[in-house]
């Protein structure tokens, strides 16, 4: 299969261009390099063993991506993982974030209208089961109500307007897949989580601690009715989401469906600073803090549909993602 990555250069996606080309597919890749590094299209060359067709350009700007694609072929499916994903950030400029995203959605869904492509994955996270769903999140459950911020709604968003493409042209394949808390790296130390700002999510944060960048981890909450009173999360390896896409491109059947990528055991924020201080041999001060706004005491996904639909589990350990995280950082602060 030829499949485009919009954000391909990005964490979760240069991890997917590996891993289709490992399984035998050929991934092409459009990015704006607004979160990522040019560098990266190599380090994925070097690992897929194949000269992957890269453009550096915004999605939106369809005349180019057209063009692109014009030039390299015939492509099969897209998996679609540009967007901007700083929670915080949409919170501050909410008009942005739902710019950015829906429009680029919107631009993707477009060009594949253009050029003859049905097929695609997206990338939806857990955040669009708000506060509402009881655990583990099932897929049938409520989507929607309870969502804390602007970037959680324009996945929910997405995800609507992906089933309405689907409802008006019938022979339109679509799986948005509903990744839990992303971690990891590749274990070769060539691929990581590279953000170009300052990290907000737990485990750049700890890794940051551990490497001596910054004092302490600020832990969001000790009181939440949680085993040790931190809140608890379904952190999967990026090499399992990697997995996933392809799992997910190879079982695409027409019309909407949204699969769990999680493994279905909750760990808690002190778990996770105990998992990387193991890993790294580095102590992790922590502060303990009030909870942050809009904050779950607990998410994990029920991992059911995604191992009978998919043929997909996660196997990798929390363990497994610290080793391979602390791994890349050494690696890449030579
Ligand atoms: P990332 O920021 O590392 O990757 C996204 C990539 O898209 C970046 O390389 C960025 O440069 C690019 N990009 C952004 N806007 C673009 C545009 N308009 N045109 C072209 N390229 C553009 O993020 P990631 O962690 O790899 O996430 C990938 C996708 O998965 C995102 O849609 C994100 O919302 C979603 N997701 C991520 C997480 C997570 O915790 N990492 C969780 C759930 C869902
Ligand atoms: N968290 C924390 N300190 C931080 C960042 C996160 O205690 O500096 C906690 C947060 O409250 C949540 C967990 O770690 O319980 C995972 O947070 P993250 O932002 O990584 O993911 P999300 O909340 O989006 O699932």
């Amino acid at each position: 299969m030829r499949v485009l990555l919009t954000g391909g250069s990005g964490f979760i996606g240069s991890h997917v261009a590996v891993a289709l080309a490992a399984a035998g597919h050929e991934p092409l890749i459009v990015d704006d390099l607004s979160n990522s590094r040019g560098g990266v299209v190599e380090r994925i060359r070097e690992l897929a063993r194949m000269p992957i067709p890269a453009l550096v350009a915004d999605v939106r700007d369809e005349a180019s991506v057209s063009e692109f694609l014009a030039a390299h072929g015939r492509v099969d499916a897209v998996v679609h993982l540009a967007g901007l994903k700083a929670v915080g950030e949409s919170v501050a400029d909410p008009v942005r974030y739902y710019d950015v995203n829906l429009s680029s959605t919107l631009a993707v869904l477009r060009l594949m209208s253009a050029h003859g492509i049905d097929a695609m994955v997206f990338s939806s996270s857990a955040t669009v089961y708000g506060s509402a769903g009881t655990m583990p999140l099932a897929e049938d459950g409520a989507v929607g109500a309870g969502i804390a911020n602007p970037y959680g709604r324009t996945k929910y968003m997405i995800e609507e307007i992906l089933r309405d493409v689907c409802a008006a042209e019938p022979s339109f394949r679509c799986t948005a897949l509903r990744y839990f808390n992303p971690v990891g790296a590749h274990p070769s130390g060539l691929l990581g989580e590279d953000p170009l700002g300052v990290p907000n999510n737990l485990m750049p944060v700890v890794a940051k601690v551990a490497g001596g960048i910054l004092d302490s981890v600020s832990i969001f909450g000790t009181d939440y009715p949680t085993r040790d009173g931190t809140g608890e999360r379904d952190y999967v390896h990026v090499q399992d989401l990697a997995r996933g896409h392809v799992r997910a491109l190879e079982e695409l059947a027409p019309g909407f469906d949204a699969v769990n990528l999680g493994t279905g055991e909750p760990a808690s924020v002190l778990d996770v600073i105990r998992a990387y201080g193991d890993a790294s041999g580095r102590e992790i001060p922590y502060r303990l803090n009030a909870r942050r706004p809009g904050d779950l005491a607990v998410a994990f996904a029920d991992v059911e549909k995604a191992a009978r639909e998919l043929g997909w589990t996660a196997e990798l350990t929390l363990a497994d993602a610290c080793r391979d995280d602390w791994r890349w950082r050494q690696a890449t602060a030579d």
